[in-house]
């Protein structure tokens, strides 16, 4: 077994049970490890701390597998962690039901670098770390053990991996795919594309807050920023919103949200109008035109992919907001989102204030909005708080 020696006063972080060990913290490595091996971490002292991956490559040079070091991780210790992930989402009356469902959220499920999505038959696995790239095996058997899933379908195609050094993966891990995949949420169908889709195909963390948008949209009308397939539109017609413009820059997303539509005939199709262009014009022409919302969406990509790019994204996100808040009724909504990990809650909230102290509306939070249950936040690793968002009301 390859020792890794923390620098003193570095094991700090680890006695918390934070999971990653930069590369700063690390003294020496004793013996030898290729990427993604097992490693035994310990104090300056020779102290055991913690068993973790070892990934030459990045800035997080190792990720704890389990803080018991009694335990060696192997093949059955990688299938038990699935199973266990799984298992905790049965239990949450919030995803009994769900076909769509995270069933493992990295680090906070205790498997760094291993996201787990569930899309009625088929699982969509992607894999982030050294560490999890080495256990692929071992993850997709776990998966189709613990969900009875006859697919598995890797996405592995995601930028966080070149700082692991590691390149894409994609394509079938187990089974077949189906000729076409949807899932129902909160009593709409959704079609997903687990191959050509963002991510693993679908954003499940904001099934709630599209929930709430739905229960906020009786009578109103209803303004979707950065709409991919139409998941907020749909939940705010099933709502009863009076309409819904939706606007996304992706061709091929407004094309799938259209058939969304279709595929859903007890909506009122005619209250509902798609719109292809970039939202920050598009939001500029609704002024100019003196348009106005009662509720409006504002769910854009991560502008600031770490906190590096934090001060651009800050003013790409007043930017957003003010035009929001501009554009809507008095006693309207905004339901504004950051999912960028370089900005923090407080940082969002204190941009969200500015953006509407410059437009002159006086606003207040209605409900602070965050992540669906299956993609909870480990204590001990708040950077797994990417997604939050505020319902303002003005
Ligand atoms: N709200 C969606 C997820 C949004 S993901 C849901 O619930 O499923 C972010 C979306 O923003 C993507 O679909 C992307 O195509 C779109 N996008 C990115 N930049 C854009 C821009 N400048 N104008 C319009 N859409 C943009």
């Amino acid at each position: 077994m390859t020792d890794l020696i923390l620098k003193p006063g570095k094991e700090r972080s680890v006695l918390r049970r934070h999971p990653w060990i930069f590369a700063g913290s690390v003294d020496r490595l004793e013996g030898r490890a290729r990427p993604g091996d097992t490693v035994l971490v310990k104090d300056a002292d020779g102290r055991a701390l913690a068993r973790a991956a070892w990934s030459p490559e990045s800035q997080i040079r190792a990720r704890v597998w389990t803080f018991d070091c009694d335990q060696s991780v192997d093949h059955a210790f990688i299938k038990r962690s699935v199973a266990a992930s799984v298992a905790r989402r049965a239990t949450h009356p919030w995803l009994a039901g769900q076909d769509g469902v995270r069933l493992i959220h990295g680090e906070s499920d205790g498997l760094p670098g291993v996201i787990a999505d569930r899309f009625g038959p088929v699982v969509v696995v992607q894999l982030t770390s050294a560490g999890a790239d080495k256990w692929r095996e071992a993850i997709v058997a776990g998966l189709v053990q613990a969900t009875g899933c006859s697919t598995v379908y890797e996405r592995s195609d995601s930028d966080v991996r070149k700082l692991e050094g590691l390149g894409p993966v994609t394509g079938l891990a187990h089974g077949e795919l189906p000729a076409t995949l949807s899932i129902v949420e909160n009593g709409v169908r959704m079609e997903v594309d687990v191959v050509g889709g963002h991510k693993t195909g679908f954003y499940l963390d904001q099934r709630d807050n599209r929930l709430l948008t739905g229960q906020l949209s009786a009578g109103r009308d209803v303004l979707n920023c950065f709409c991919y397939t139409g998941g907020f539109s749909l939940q705010a017609l099933a709502g009863g919103a009076k309409s819904v413009i939706s606007i996304d820059s992706s061709g091929p997303a407004l094309l799938t949200a259209a058939r969304n539509l279709a595929l859903n005939p007890q909506l009122d199709a005619s209250r509902a109008e798609w719109r292809e262009d970039d939202v920050f014009q598009a939001l500029r022409g609704f002024k100019a035109e003196g348009r106005k919302f009662d509720l409006i969406v504002l769910d854009p990509p991560k502008f600031a992919p770490s906190a590096a790019h934090a001060e651009r994204a800050a003013r790409a996100y007043k930017d957003i907001n003010l035009l929001g808040f501009r554009l809507l009724n008095p006693g309207g909504i905004l339901m504004t989102y950051s999912c960028s990990g370089g900005i923090g809650q407080e940082l969002f909230q204190k941009i969200v204030a500015g953006a509407a102290a410059d437009v002159g509306v006086e606003a207040r939070i209605l409900h602070r909005l965050s992540a669906a249950p299956d993609h909870p936040i480990g204590l001990a690793v708040p950077e797994g708080e990417y997604l939050k968002g505020l319902a303002c009301q003005i």
